[in-house]
């Protein structure tokens, strides 16, 4: 997807150091939520939902790339993503239909 794996492989960071990072680009999000949202205190940083959407892609980016550096190859990859994904996807359709 997009050159995930590839990209995961070239990049020297370990996956302490990637886990930190999605921490980081989570906090990213958040900021930019709460800008975009008018949250007190958070406003005047001017955000939209532009911003949002740019870092719920940076969080994503590096969640995908946590989870290519815990594949053995590319193929576990592609098929650990699609696995989980549609795990958790209809375990969230089961939620919402409670
Ligand atoms: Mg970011």
């Amino acid at each position: 997807m997009f050159g995930i794996f590839e990209l995961t492989q070239q990049d020297p960071k370990t996956l302490q150091e990637r886990s930190l990072k999605l921490a980081e680009e989570a906090g990213e999000l958040a900021q930019a939520v709460l800008a975009a949202t008018g949250a007190p205190g958070s406003a005047y940083k001017n955000m939209t939902l532009a911003d949002v959407r740019e870092e719920a892609a940076d969080a994503a980016i590096v969640a995908l790339s946590i989870l290519a550096q815990a594949s053995a190859d590319r193929d576990e990859f592609d098929a650990e993503l699609q696995r989980l994904m549609r795990e958790k996807c209809a375990k969230w359709q089961d939620k919402l239909a409670e």
